[in-house]
């Protein structure tokens, strides 16, 4: 049987007379159609799972309508067609949902030993996992990232933040030690687009570990996945009110962050919005965290093993798109590599497939909104403007929704807004340099400081470059990994404050 699987294999499903083509499993069969060299469709079946025409508010433990009255279409973004629409609320709106935290903060949650609480974190995790599926499908519909991302990271990411954080609720004291942690009070926390689970996950695992209540906003665009979290907290008999999730644009964002019954803020969006929001918060005693954006250096060393180096390089820049914040948009290659890289690059971007985020082949699914495709073209087109030379993939692009070949672009000078703008896109600055005292000034030299990457073979040099290197993450040998131990957070305009290990926990305590 094996080998009559490998010789079918070789040919085209068009040369198979019909009685061996009969004999030959459905699977082998799916292999054989059309070119040989496609893989065969293998879509998720996103019918299989219900999306409500209408999403309400969610606060008290109850769904309620907004007080606006109104609300807004989210939509899929491969496809452009309305896939629900999300109840937009407006400052009554976040009132409410404050109020209902308050409560729920002062009659259950603070008095609640750690141990049951962390009985609720277990039940939430384990929930999670057993939707995998569903949030999977649904983080891909909603956001356009490809489903064996959604289904391979986020998912089991965002399970894996409750699960960690369920084990520290009744040992707090254990993580200061000789110290007394307290919990703040009502958090409110804001979250983008990129990771819309993931990012509620962070942000409602560690305040609920340590006796906070929250109200969540999470990004316009990507709503679904939460208001399905919420129904898994419904499922865990979470306690009315210990987690309140408000949908809307920024405007919701701000009567939040504006809102003075709120004991601290935790925001993970742009610099720009960030800025906004140090700016209301100053002069309250409201506790703040930013994680903003970022501008990473990927830095290539001569000596570094270069196909891996090469796999790195690809899954630090197209990774969702390139919706990362962390992603590795800049790459200084040694000179003396230069061109072998490039060549490298230019062949492996041929090979990503770009399409149908819910083909688990697919590689690089669809930009988030059309606004964010709008600024990558826009930024794109000022690189080739101020003279980079273009390179992109020769995919062909669906005709719906919103699609951006994987690129990148050389001759790049540190002047190119290109090399300094945040795109967060799919889309590669490449630079050169010489010594590794120029590659450490010229990574550094960013208003950012979220993330980098060292590609070498000498662990010598990996340790010299870290410590150099003014940013909160430095992956060595690797690109875009995450733990729920490990501490993420920018320097400089990427932000302060940590999110996972420790260090999270201490961004939700007052320790006395
Ligand atoms: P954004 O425009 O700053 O939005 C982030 C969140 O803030 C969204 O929920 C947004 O609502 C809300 N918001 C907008 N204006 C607001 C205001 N004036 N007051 C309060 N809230 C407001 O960022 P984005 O475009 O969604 O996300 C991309 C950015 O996030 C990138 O810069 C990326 O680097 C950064 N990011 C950072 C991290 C990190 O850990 N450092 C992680 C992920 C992403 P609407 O969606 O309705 O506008
Ligand atoms: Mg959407």
């Amino acid at each position: 049987m094996k080998t009559k699987t490998k010789t079918l294999k070789l040919v085209n499903r068009r040369n198979l007379s019909p009685r061996t083509h009969a004999a030959v499993p459905l699977r082998e069969r799916r292999l054989h159609f059309g070119n040989k060299w496609d893989y065969a469709p293998a879509p998720e079946e996103s019918k299989n799972y219900v999306i409500a025409p209408r999403h309400e508010l969610f606060m008290g433990g109850r769904f309620v309508p907004p007080k606006s009255g109104k609300y807004f279409p989210s939509i899929n973004p491969a496809t452009e067609q309305t896939l629900t629409e999300m109840a937009l609320a407006d400052a009554a709106d976040v009132g409410a949902a404050v109020q209902a935290a308050r409560r729920a903060y002062d009659r259950v949650w603070r008095r609640m030993p750690g141990r049951e609480r962390g009985k609720y974190l277990f039940r939430i995790a384990r929930l999670i996992q057993e939707k995998a599926r569903e949030l999977a499908v649904l983080e891909t519909v909603d956001g356009g990232k490809p489903i064996k991302e959604s289904r391979d990271f986020d998912v089991p990411a965002a399970a894996a933040h409750f699960f960690y954080h369920a084990g520290w609720a009744d040992k707090l004291k254990y993580a200061f030690p000789g110290r007394t942690p307290r919990p703040l009070g009502v958090a409110g926390q804001i979250i983008p687009w990129n990771f819309p689970l993931l990012m509620a996950a962070w942000k409602i695992a560690p305040a609920l570990a340590c006796g906070n209540t929250v109200v969540l906003k999470p990004a316009e665009t990507t709503s679904l996945t939460a208001m399905r979290l919420a129904q898994i907290f419904q499922e865990a008999e979470l306690p009315d009110g210990v987690v309140n999730i408000v949908t809307g644009a920024g405007e919701t964002g701000a009567a939040l962050v504006n809102h003075p019954g709120i004991d601290k803020l935790a925001f993970t969006g742009s610099t720009e919005v960030g800025k906004k929001i140090a700016r209301a918060v100053a002069g309250t005693p409201k506790r703040l965290t930013l994680e903003l954006g970022g501008k990473a250096a990927n830095i290539l060393f001569e000596d570094a093993p270069i196909d891996q180096a090469i796999e790195g390089v690809i899954t630090g820049i197209y990774f969702n798109q390139g919706h990362v914040c962390c992603a590795g948009s800049r790459l200084f290659v040694q000179e003396g590599i230069y061109s072998t890289v490039i060549k490298k690059l230019r062949d492996r971007i041929q090979t990503l497939r770009v399409g149908n985020p819910l083909d688990k082949n697919t590689d690089i699914g669809a930009i988030n909104s059309k606004p964010q495709l709008e600024k990558i073209r826009e930024l794109v087109q000022s690189g080739v403007d101020e003279g980079a030379e273009l390179t992109q993939s020769s995919c062909s692009l669906p005709a719906k929704g919103y699609w951006f070949a994987p690129s990148f672009l050389t001759g790049v000078t540190h002047a190119h807004r290109v090399a300094s703008e945040e795109i967060f896109g799919p889309v590669l600055s490449v630079m050169t340099f010489r010594t590794p005292d120029e590659a450490v000034a010229r990574a550094n030299n960013t208003p950012y400081g979220l993330s980098a990457g060292v590609w070498t073979d000498k662990g010598s040099k990996i340790f010299r470059i870290v410590n150099q290197l003014r940013a909160g993450v430095v992956w060595a040998n690797t690109y875009n990994k995450f733990d729920p131990t490990s501490p993420f957070g920018g320097y400089k305009e990427s932000g302060f404050g940590r999110e996972g290990g420790l260090q999270g926990l201490a961004a939700y305590c007052r320790v006395s």
